[in-house]
């Protein structure tokens, strides 16, 4: 740590972040955290205290090891380039990562700041120089290995796949991305909504990594248009970066009335085909006054507050166990809470009710009493026998969870999956295919874009190792993958 900072008057609270009012926001799909100016970001930037990079906190918890003194003291240097290039030595996303990483439990949870006052706010400054950078025109310079003859597919192109792409390209390998929709970035095009991660920038972030070399195609699902043994003859590497994206349903009476969604389709016609410009675009979504959202995550949230822009008078945030085990980030439940979704917590789905043309009218929920915690540590909802009520409901949505799609590996016997269809891989994200790597949420199921990006580096470089020296095991070991 520096030795000036016994002397330093330190500023202890937090430069606040501007926002769209909560009343002007719920009626547009703009962003709703504004990100601070040049003077705001500059302010925060000085509380850091400048740990050295071989103790500071921030940097150990960040999945993809983002040298945070490093590029806040280029920020205060006046060097934005500079610091655009000291976060991008490890992580080729930044205008993503900064606006949706939960730094609360991340690269922010052990600052040493928290200890004299309010953490630095990490997120909001490496949102802060990708955006400078970005309006400014201000490119990293990016150092490519001479080519080394070698090429690697890599199927998917969500952060995993992404972040895999760009590390492997900068040593020197040629990389071809395959991707089953129209447009690259997997949640963060088709999931996340435009007023948490606008698409222009990750259509920039993905824009970046063609102008290095990397080869994107769309509209390939692998699995169908070609086979993973089709990538093994042409490639010499594979990285399947191929995601969680089918929705858990609940196998309750009433669930194929119309109105009821996945949290996938909601969202995906809502961001991806842009359903809330509907006529301009053609992609329809149910409207009306009352929408309820089932389930505590990112995903419900998200539905929620979209819910609310496309125009529902009221909507229900409908969770089976309280507040507290909530996962959605702090940030998510606070801006919906703002916006005014309403939550009920100890409620439980036990059938839909539709009208004579077959539209959803209500939900039946059951209440529940929180018992002993279950084998996530939280606390396991149990029904309350009698207590079943009805809430009066236009449309549903289900954000339950999501689990891997079976597609591409339904054909490949030697691919060992587990039980909830994750890919098994060792500590290197080998397969039980030789030649094929994995990693993000098609190993760990529904996770975080950073733990993704994570496993997109580590397993570039196992990929790098295995071209240079041809070794794979007999046997894997599988890696352990904590429950998120
Ligand atoms: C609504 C929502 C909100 C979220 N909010 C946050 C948040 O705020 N912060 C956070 O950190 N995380 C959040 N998450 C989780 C995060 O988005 C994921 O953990 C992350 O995107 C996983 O990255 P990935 O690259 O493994 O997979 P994905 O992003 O799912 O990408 C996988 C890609 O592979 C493609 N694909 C799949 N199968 C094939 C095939 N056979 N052939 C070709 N292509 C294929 C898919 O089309 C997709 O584009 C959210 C998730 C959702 C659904
Ligand atoms: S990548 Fe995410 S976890 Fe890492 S420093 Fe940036 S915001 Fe924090």
């Amino acid at each position: 740590m520096s030795g000036e900072f016994k002397r330093r008057e330190v500023k202890k609270v937090r430069v606040p972040v501007p926002e769209q009012d909560p009343h002007v926001r719920i009626r547009n799909f703009n962003e709703v955290a504004l990100g601070y100016s040049l003077e705001q970001a500059l302010e925060e930037a000085s509380r850091c205290l400048q740990c050295h990079v071989k103790v500071a906190p921030c940097i150990k918890n960040c999945p993809v090891l983002v040298n945070v003194p490093g590029f806040i003291r280029k920020m205060l240097e006046g060097d934005m380039k500079g610091a655009l290039e000291v976060i991008m030595e490890t992580n080729s996303l930044p205008g993503i990562t900064g606006r949706v990483c939960p730094q609360e439990e991340q690269c922010e949870m052990n600052c040493i700041m928290g200890k004299l006052g309010d953490k630095i706010n990490i997120g909001k400054l490496e949102r802060f120089v990708a955006d400078y950078a970005r309006e400014h025109g201000i490119r990293p310079e990016v150092r490519i290995a001479p080519p080394t003859g070698k090429r690697v597919a890599v199927v998917g192109s969500g952060p995993a796949g992404l972040t895999a792409a760009a590390d492997l390209r900068k040593m020197g390998h040629e990389v071809v991305i395959f991707e089953a929709l129209h447009e690259p970035g997997g949640v963060l095009v088709y999931g996340i909504p435009e007023f948490r991660l606008p698409k222009e920038i990750v259509r920039y972030e993905v824009e970046f990594l063609k102008s290095i070399g990397v080869k994107i195609y769309t509209d390939v699902v692998i699995g169908k248009t070609l086979s993973l043994y089709d990538l093994l003859e042409e490639f010499d590497a594979v990285f399947l970066g191929t995601g969680a994206g089918t929705p858990n349903f609940l196998n309750v009476p009433g669930v194929n009335c119309l109105g009821i969604y996945s949290a996938n389709e909601f969202l995906t016609r809502i961001n991806l085909m842009k359903a809330y410009l509907f006529p301009d675009y053609d992609t329809p979504v149910k409207r009306g006054r009352r929408l309820a959202v089932i389930g505590g995550g990112n995903t419900a949230m998200d539905a929620a507050r979209s819910g609310l822009r496309i125009g529902y008078e009221e909507v229900y945030i409908l969770y089976r166990r309280t507040r507290e085990f909530m996962t959605a980030r702090i940030e998510e439940i606070a801006h919906a809470e703002e916006e005014g979704v309403k939550f009920m917590f100890l409620v439980n789905p036990v059938a839909f009710k539709c009208d004579e043309n077959g539209w959803v009218r209500a939900v039946t929920l059951i209440r529940n009493e929180l018992g002993e915690p279950d084998e996530t540590g939280r606390r396991r909802p149990i029904p309350i026998p009698g207590s079943e009520f009805d809430l009066e409901v236009d449309a549903v949505v289900i954000a339950i969870g999501q689990r891997p799609n079976r597609i591409l590996y339904q054909e490949v016997p030697e691919l060992e999956v587990t039980r909830q269809g994750t890919i098994v891989v060792d500590d290197k994200y080998r397969t039980t295919l030789r030649g094929v790597f994995a990693g993000g949420d098609a190993i760990r199921g529904e996770a975080t874009v950073v733990l993704a990006m994570g496993d997109g580096k580590k397993a570039a470089l196992a990929i790098d190792e295995y071209l240079r020296t041809g070794e794979w095991p007999e046997r894997i070991v599988p890696m352990k993958i904590a429950a998120d």
